[in-house]
């Protein structure tokens, strides 16, 4: 059924009308084949929105140049119970769990979540991780176990081997819930669970069991005989999904006030943070599109002086030409173009409302988990940083086949890795050498490969672990340069700072910068007096410093600096201070007994019960520490510790000892 333009235009703004979801599932258990039934049923929103629309110029233009936009969420109209209009947007999450940081962000857009299992395969160390996550972000979710045709016609089960096989996937989900503290439980009868075969296009809750009275005999009779009119009928895989979806995921609305605690951090407990934090969370609790903007950057993409994102509107409207605030930045971000994704087609917006998510164009700088808010708004805090999976461990440097595309590559790279998250890309200051540091292999030989997909022939280094250093003790020392200056304060190991420090720091120093990711703290004493000039030469010469240690020129962590005096023969010039504190914190770090460290891995293996000896070998011939080993049915689930070198060649040793049935995943 063709749904009238209008129609659409007012849906976009009934946030209880639309459901904003993301279909958690590991490779090849059917996402593609049920997220088809999905928009089938639905209607791909119709290419003439009429009074809406405009194409859009930009990145038509683009697309005309042979770019392609990335689309990672598609937005079409379902008809609920064949009357009620929803709109669905489907936001698109990546199988591989190289790329679960890209999951967090898409998590971060949706306010429910569909766990796709396998029926033969059940769930898996990815769909696990996945699963957590959405825990952490307070998404509900709902089953549904797919494949159900191959246990009967590839598996031979019984009709009580069936019914055993889905109470198992189920419970294996209920544990994980219970364990991460969700208060989820899941079941057929809470209408919870579906079972079906997207391949054949029929799923059934325990609505259709009842009124069809449906039993596991009756199915798998229909199966065998592959007589699946009847079952289609009463279980067409594309209404029955949008009316598990409808009714039991949550509306933008809903989903907004479930999550609101987790979106934002607790900040200290000053009289200014706690307002800024009671003013935050009832501009969220407005959810309305009369309400002032505020709204979360989801994947960006950069198209050369340009960047197209996904925003998620948590509450307020935006038109085009609209100035927002980038609460990380500080920086003013004018809306240049705003559209809805349809599939692969984009159509311009003129307005959009609270709780949809929208494409959006502009030219200033946005990352994926920036917050957007409206310039009225004041004094309000920015969401909680996307808590990536991990941090990028393993490291290739490469340089391009032919020298005339340096600064070709160079801006590839860039925008490569501004738009995967877990992945950085810099260039060596002293050797000028391109490197690009990811959470694993896979995910740096995809990066090299889509460099190389734009026409550029790399050379890439086999991958290198990313090493770092750590001071160990704290030290007080003076340091005097031949240049002429001299330095004097505190340096090293941050915890061990504060666990001993008698004075309160703010009281006496003022912060220069702090560097979150990596524990990093650099404070001058308020009596000294400092140009700017100087002072940058001192965040230069710091900076310098930890990004590449004295030990193996490797990222300093975990380290505090405080500057207490500086005396100076000559007039203290940028260059000045940027040498005199490369030295004092280099000279200071050693004395503090500075430590190179490998990083470990955190890792979750499930393997089917019977291969549990031989995969605990693998682990331990590769240095591995187990922390904990569980039983469920018929898997073995095995936390454990390991070096990152040693793990480049884990996942296929553990495959290989278990005809590929194990699976792995890092934490
Ligand atoms: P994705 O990787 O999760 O997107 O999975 P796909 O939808 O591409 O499906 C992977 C493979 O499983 C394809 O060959 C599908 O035809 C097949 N498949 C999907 N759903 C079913 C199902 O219900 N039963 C069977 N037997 N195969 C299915």
């Amino acid at each position: 059924m063709r749904v009238p333009p209008e129609k659409i235009l007012t849906l976009l703004q009934e946030p209880h009308k639309i459901r904003n979801i993301a279909i958690i599932s590991h490779v090849d258990h059917g996402k593609t084949t049920l997220s088809d039934h999905l928009l089938e049923h639905g209607n791909l929103i119709a290419s003439n929105l009429a009074g809406i629309s405009r194409s859009l110029d930009f990145l038509l233009e683009e697309q005309e140049r042979g770019i392609t936009i990335e689309v990672s969420v598609v937005s079409f109209p379902v008809y609920f119970q064949d009357n009620e209009l929803y709109l669905f947007n489907l936001v698109d999450t990546p199988g591989h769990v190289d790329f679960s940081g890209k999951v967090s962000e898409a998590l971060r857009m949706v306010d429910g979540g569909v766990i796709l299992v396998d029926a033969v395969e059940g769930i898996m160390a990815q769909t696990e991780t996945v699963l957590i996550q959405a825990i952490e972000e307070k998404i509900p979710v709902i089953l549904v176990i797919n494949k159900i045709d191959r246990l009967i016609t590839e598996l031979q089960y019984n009709d009580e081997k069936i019914q055993e096989q889905l109470t198992h996937i189920i419970e294996e989900v209920n544990y994980i819930l219970e364990s991460y503290k969700s208060p989820q439980k899941l079941s057929f009868s809470n209408r919870t669970v579906l079972f079906g075969s997207a391949l054949q296009g029929w799923f059934l809750g325990i609505d259709e069991v009842l009124q069809h009275h449906a039993t596991m005999k009756w199915i798998r009779e229909k199966i065998e005989k592959n007589e699946l009119i009847e079952l289609k009928r009463i279980g067409n895989a594309g209404s029955i999904l949008t009316k598990y979806i409808v009714q039991n995921l949550p509306s933008p609305i809903q989903g907004l006030q479930a999550k609101i605690p987790s979106l934002l951090h607790v900040p200290p407990k000053n009289h200014e943070s706690k307002k800024a934090l009671q003013q935050t969370v009832q501009i969220l609790k407005a959810c309305s599109s009369d309400a002032p903007l505020y709204s979360a950057v989801g994947k960006i993409q950069l198209l050369r002086n340009t960047t197209f994102f996904t925003l998620r509107i948590l509450t307020g409207s935006l038109k085009p030409f609209d100035k927002l605030v980038n609460l990380r930045t500080h920086e003013v971000v004018r809306i240049e173009q705003l559209s809805l994704y349809k599939g692969n087609k984009i159509q311009s917006l003129k307005r959009a409302y609270c709780g949809n998510i929208v494409g959006v164009v502009t030219n200033a700088d946005v990352a994926p988990g920036d917050t957007l808010v409206a310039q009225v708004i004041q004094d309000v805090l920015p969401l909680k940083p996307i808590s990536y999976v991990q941090n990028p461990v393993i490291w290739r440097s490469f340089e391009p086949k032919n020298l005339k595309d340096l600064a070709k590559i160079s801006h590839i790279a860039q925008d490569i890795a501004k738009r995967t998250p877990n992945l950085e890309f810099e260039t060596d200051q002293e050797t000028g050498e391109f490197k690009l540091y990811g959470i694993g292999n896979l995910q740096l030989d995809l990066a090299i490969h889509e460099i190389e997909k734009k026409g550029i022939p790399v050379y890439a280094s086999s991958p290198m672990v990313r090493k770092f250093e750590i001071p160990e003790d704290i030290v007080t020392f003076e340091h005097s340069h031949v240049i002429g200056i001299s330095i004097s304060g505190i340096i090293g190991n941050r915890d061990r700072f504060y666990q001993n420090n008698t004075f309160d720091v703010k009281e006496e120093y003022t912060l220069l910068r702090l560097l979150e990711d990596r524990g990093n703290e650099i404070w001058i004493h308020k009596s000294i007096q400092v140009s700017l000039e100087c002072t940058d030469g001192i965040l230069d010469g710091t900076s310098v410093s930890l990004n590449y240690g004295p030990l193996a020129r490797e990222k300093v962590r975990n380290c505090v600096i405080l500057i207490q005096k500086i005396h100076s023969q000559k007039k203290m010039a940028y260059e000045t201070c940027l040498v005199g504190t490369r030295a004092f914190v280099h000279a200071g770090l050693k004395k503090a007994n500075i430590a190179l460290y490998e990083p470990l891995f955190q890792l979750l293996v499930r393997v089917p019960q019977r291969y549990l000896g031989e995969a605990l070998g693998v682990l331990e011939k590769a240095g591995a520490t187990i922390s904990e080993i569980k039983e469920t049915k018929r898997f073995s689930r095995i936390e454990a510790t390991i070096p990152v070198s040693s793990s480049f060649t884990l996942a296929q040793d553990l495959r290989s000892i278990s005809e590929g049935r194990a699976f792995l995943i890092t934490k």
